[in-house]
Parts: structure tokens; C-alpha cells; sequence
């Protein structure tokens, strides 16, 4: 069987990450969740002092880019985790605060471009799925499948304040479609690899799907490119 890239972009909060691990799993794949290291850049930043309410230090962060070495590490559970310069960090990067910071430190064009590169790196030997914003199309232009996933606002805000319950932190609904609006507002809207849909992506649309229905979805488009 043939080893294929498989690219799955998206709004934040639309299951991305859920379907990737979950086919990866299926597949034998590798799973790259490039969010996280945007978020891994953003907590830096953050631990550094260089990101406030109203401005990042982009002349710092720039200097210190090399610096930031960013991997990702199975735990006991086989679950991936991810590790910022030798550190586990998973828990740290999925608070609102780093999400929101990802989202500004996203925008600078020497982050994306050296975050590019080593994405670009852990495909080489494909047999990868990647998700993100930029993967079907800045990251993997030649991915031999590409999804586009999408689901409501207020849909990815409720699964949203769900996972944060899960993990008895508490936010409430307001402030999390808030929070989800900015964000794709910012990923739409900034000069740098904006998010759009790669024009040989397949769009999914899962708000009314169950997580099983999305997965057979998947799952039958990945057999359909591989078989
Ligand atoms: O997917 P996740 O919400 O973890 O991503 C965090 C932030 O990183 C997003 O808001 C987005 O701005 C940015 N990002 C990006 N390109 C990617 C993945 C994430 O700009 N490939």
C-alpha cells in the first residue's frame, strides 16, 4: 500500500486534531499537530515576557527563533505529547491565554516560515497526517489528500467549553465564541499563509456529524487514495 501525506486544515476547535489522531491511529501514521507548535512558540514567548495584551516583541522572539526546538513524544498511553526545548509542555500550551498568543505569533512571517520547514521535514518519508491551517496548502502543496474541515461558530465554542470542563477548567460560553471568532478573524485575515481551503481539498462539514460519521468519512476518502 502506497504511503500518502494526508492534510487536514481548518477553523480552530472543529475536531481537526480528534479526526487526524484518530485515522493516523487506524493507518499506522504519524500525527503532527502543527497547532501545537505555534502554541509551543506562543508559551515561550509568553515564559519570556515578549507577549503583552497589546504588542509582541517580534525583534526578540526573532532573534531567539533558533532556540525554540519544538518535538513531539509518545507517552504510556500513546498519546502524543509535546515537548518545548526538552520539556513536556502539553498541558501549558491549550490554555485560552497560549491559544490566543498562537494565534498572534502565527501571523509573523519568519515563525511560519521556520515551523514550515520542519513540518516539512517530518513528512519526507510521508505516511504522515498533519493538521492545521496552512498543511494542503502552504506546508504540502503535493499532499495526495487534503480535507477542509468546518463546523459553526457557536458548534466549536460549545465543544470547546466541553474539553475545558473535561478538564475541570472553567470558562463560560460567551467568552469562548468570542475567543473562537478572533481567531478565525486573525487565521482569515493575516498576509501570511492565511487560512483558506486548497483548491483540491474536500470540504467537511461536521457539524451535525458524529465523531464516528466523520471518521468513516475520512476514513473512506484516505482508502479511496490508497487502495
Ligand atoms: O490548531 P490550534 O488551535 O492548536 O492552533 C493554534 C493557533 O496556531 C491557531 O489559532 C492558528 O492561528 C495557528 N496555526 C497556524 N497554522 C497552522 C496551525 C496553527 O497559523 N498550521
Amino acid at each position: 500500500m502506497n504511503k500518502i501525506i494526508v492534510a487536514i486544515d481548518g477553523f480552530s476547535s472543529c475536531g481537526k486534531s480528534t479526526m487526524a489522531k484518530e485515522l493516523a491511529g487506524e493507518v499506522g501514521y504519524v500525527y503532527v499537530d502543527s497547532g501545537a507548535m505555534y502554541r509551543a512558540v506562543s508559551l515561550f514567548s509568553i515564559q519570556k515576557g515578549w507577549i503583552t495584551e497589546t504588542a509582541i516583541n517580534a525583534d526578540e522572539l526573532k532573534k531567539n527563533i533558533e532556540s525554540i526546538h519544538i518535538d513531539f513524544k509518545t507517552n504510556a498511553e500513546g498519546k502524543s505529547e509535546t515537548y518545548l526545548n526538552g520539556e513536556n509542555v502539553e498541558t501549558d500550551i491549550r490554555s485560552l491565554e497560549v491559544a490566543n498568543g498562537a494565534s498572534r505569533v502565527s501571523t509573523l512571517g519568519f515563525v511560519r516560515h521556520e515551523l514550515v520547514r520542519q513540518q516539512q521535514l517530518m513528512g519526507l518519508k510521508k505516511g504522515i497526517v498533519m493538521d492545521g491551517r496552512d498543511i494542503g496548502t502552504v506546508v504540502f502543496p503535493q499532499a495526495e489528500l487534503k480535507i477542509f474541515v468546518t463546523a459553526t461558530p457557536e458548534i466549536r465554542a460549545q465543544r470547546r467549553l466541553d474539553e475545558m470542563a473535561a478538564k475541570g477548567e472553567k470558562a463560560n460560553f460567551e467568552e469562548v465564541l468570542a475567543n473562537v471568532k478572533e481567531r478565525d478573524e486573525r487565521d482569515q485575515n493575516r498576509e501570511e499563509s492565511p487560512l483558506r481551503k486548497a483548491d483540491d481539498a474536500v470540504v467537511l462539514d461536521n457539524s451535525y456529524l458524529t465523531r464516528e460519521e466523520q471518521n468513516n468519512l475520512l476514513r473512506t476518502l484516505f482508502n479511496k487514495k490508497t487502495y
